[in-house]
């Protein structure tokens, strides 16, 4: 079920049954030469997405503009800086929890985004630590590459030339889904060098066509569909196993 595709009544019929709600978080950053600018946002909204056609999940709107400064030297690319993307993960949640959702999982498709979610985390619970009162809500992050058999599906099928940004596996799951925006072009050299992560003009230097450590002419959406498939299943796997954790509060 899809949150913005319902009405109030749906969702409020929803959590009836259900007080989880998942939802996709990424970033709109240059992916390379080939790669789509929304592929960070695209690959966990697709995860999830193609997850709710077959379990009884709710995903809110995805959340498509993440931290992504070092990428601000390529056309395309929008960031928030960690303070901005902290206040509005903050408000996400702040509203959904005011409807009763008490168990919030966000699905990431950008490993910079990492730091600063679970520090919004921190400062969600820091509100209800330092009233001492319980929050009434638990986050999760969860990264769709993380999901069960995910990263060893892409280890097989990708060897070598995998790297770490504008990788095979995430243009393989966008080319899936979106097979009419395909991309080429002759990379060189043909695997990306790797190196460290610092501001947009330090990053563009290092890695003059935007790529890290990648090869991405070894995607194809005949890999990407496997890696849907594969992250769907793990995405429902972890959604219920989420769900089903005990509240102490409660219990005690
Ligand atoms: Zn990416």
């Amino acid at each position: 079920m899809l949150l913005h595709m319902s009405t109030w009544a749906e969702v409020e019929g929803f959590l009836n049954r259900s007080r989880t709600v998942v939802i996709p978080i990424g970033s709109n950053e240059q992916h390379g030469p080939t790669g789509l600018l929304g592929t960070d946002w695209l690959c966990p909204e697709i995860i999830a997405h193609e997850a709710q056609k077959s379990g009884d999940i709710l995903v809110a709107p995805t959340f498509n503009i993440g931290m992504a400064q070092h990428h601000l030297g390529f056309p395309g690319t929008i960031s928030l800086r960690p303070s901005t993307f902290i206040a509005a993960i903050g408000d996400w949640c702040r509203s959904l929890s005011a409807h009763g959702f008490e168990r919030l999982y966000f699905l990431n498709g950008h490993g910079g985004n990492v730091a600063t979610i679970e520090a919004a985390f921190s400062e969600l619970y820091a509100e209800a630590s330092f009233a001492g009162k319980p929050r009434g809500f638990s986050c999760r992050l969860k990264n769709w590459w993380e999901l069960k058999g995910v990263m060893g599906l892409a280890a097989s099928q990708f060897p070598v030339g995998h790297g770490s940004h504008a990788t095979p596996s995430e243009i393989a799951v966008t080319q899936w889904a979106y097979p009419d925006s395909i991309k080429t072009a002759e990379y060189s050299p043909k695997i990306a060098p790797t190196g460290p992560i610092r501001e947009a003009l330090d990053f563009r230097a290092r890695y003059p066509d935007g790529r890290m450590g990648s090869d991405p002419a070894l995607a194809t959406p005949e890999k990407g569909g496997e890696l849907v498939r594969m992250a769907a299943d793990g995405l429902l796997e972890d959604v219920a196993a989420f769900t089903a954790e005990a509240n102490p509060q409660l219990a005690g």
